[in-house]
């Protein structure tokens, strides 16, 4: 027999976890966080994945050497990723400050 944490009263099995009968505690809360934390691991993850490729341009310094495939504009933000492998040079991802238009281009 199983009694509630938050009231006291007796637990009842229902749908494989047990159920306070007088507040509706569960006892597979704490069991709950545990899974939400870890699926908010794997999502932080997944953002960091994009924010390498979707960076807050905004504020780089901006190339001159460039033309924009959209509006012919010459002038865009820019950030540098060296890649896993050193052989390779680093990747250059642009933003165009005219219409914001994303490009990524090799050194
Ligand atoms: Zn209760
Ligand atoms: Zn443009």
């Amino acid at each position: 027999m199983q009694f509630c944490e938050d009231c006291g009263s007796m637990m009842t099995p229902q749908d494989g976890e047990m159920v306070c009968g007088s507040c509706g505690a569960t006892t597979s809360k704490d069991d709950e966080r545990a899974a939400q934390f870890v699926s908010t691991d794997e999502q932080t993850d997944d953002d960091l994945v994009e924010s390498s490729e979707d960076a807050n341009f905004e504020g780089k310094p901006t190339a001159t050497d460039v033309r924009c495939d959209d509006c012919g504009h010459g002038e865009a933000w820019y950030t540098i990723k060296q890649t896993a492998s050193a052989d390779e040079p680093p990747t250059r991802f642009f933003k165009c400050v005219d219409c914001g238009h994303r490009w990524r281009g090799y050194n």
